[in-house]
């Protein structure tokens, strides 16, 4: 039987999926609130991740050892870094690299050692399954945000990018250092603190695991001002949206 977890990097996006799930039962397990229960009739353990990779490697673990959670999609906020990633956009990612991550001259720079892998890929069919609940959710933007949040956001014709997402324990908040990732990395559409720490999990005890990101700034000096209104208002919205469709169109166990 397929059971999903759902790590949230957003207190407001795990309180959208809370609202959605009739039956959550509370289990605390290492300092976090573990929600099992069910959503449109599968069973899904939600959790938030916390913030940074050793915080959501250890929610990632205790989700596959103690839940038994056999597919695992992650949702939150990213700093865009591709050209023409805007605010607003979504990026589903199809691999992940530990950008701070560098064992060199012994290993080859980002190279995890004894894996032999910098890059850990999304599982395909997932990050399939992400992509088009995702390119469903914004072709009709403004029915999930309504008109006038489309408009203060200035979000317009706001697009789903699929590629390579980056991650660090740093906010990357300067144009300085954005500038020398896009360097280092120019196949890199998006930065975040967690995903590449979950992949490698998720590689460890083979499950499959995909993630959604929803671009709240371009990583720069221009970082978004408001950025609890933009979480509330705009990204656990597509959170909470795109899981939904995914969920629908995912056969019952
Ligand atoms: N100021 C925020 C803190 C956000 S921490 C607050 O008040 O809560 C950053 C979170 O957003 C992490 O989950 C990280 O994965 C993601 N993120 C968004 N933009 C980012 C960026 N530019 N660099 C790194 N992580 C970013």
């Amino acid at each position: 039987m397929a059971v999903i977890g759902i790590m949230s990097a957003m207190h407001e996006e795990l309180a959208a999926v809370l609202a959605a799930m009739p039956d959550e039962q509370r289990v605390q397990v290492a300092g976090r609130d573990f929600w099992v229960g069910h959503w449109q009739g599968h069973s899904v353990v939600a959790v938030l991740s916390r913030i940074g990779k050793v915080a959501a490697a250890t929610t990632a673990t205790v989700l596959l050892e103690r839940f038994g959670v056999n597919n695992l999609v992650f949702t939150g906020v990213a700093g865009g870094l591709g050209s023409g990633v805007r605010v607003g956009d979504v990026v589903v990612a199809d691999g992940f690299v530990q950008h701070d991550l560098d064992v060199s001259p012994l290993f080859p720079r980002y190279e995890v050692p004894l894996y032999g892998l910098a890059r850990f890929d999304a599982h395909p069919a997932l990050l399939a399954q992400l992509r088009a609940a995702s390119g469903q959710v914004l072709a009709d933007a403004a029915l999930h945000l309504g008109a006038g949040t489309l408009a203060e956001f200035q979000l317009s014709a706001p697009r789903v990018h699929q590629g390579l997402v980056i991650s660090g324990d740093r906010f990357v908040s300067t144009s300085a250092e954005s500038h020398a990732l896009r360097q280092a990395l120019p196949e890199a559409l998006a930065v975040e603190m967690e995903g590449a720490a979950v992949a490698q999990v998720c590689h460890d005890y083979g499950v499959p695991f995909a993630a959604v990101r929803t671009i709240s700034d371009r990583a720069d000096d221009t970082a978004h001002t408001d950025f609890r209104r933009f979480i509330r208002e705009v990204a656990s919205r597509y959170s909470l949206a795109i899981l939904s469709q995914w969920l629908s169109q995912r056969a019952p166990d």
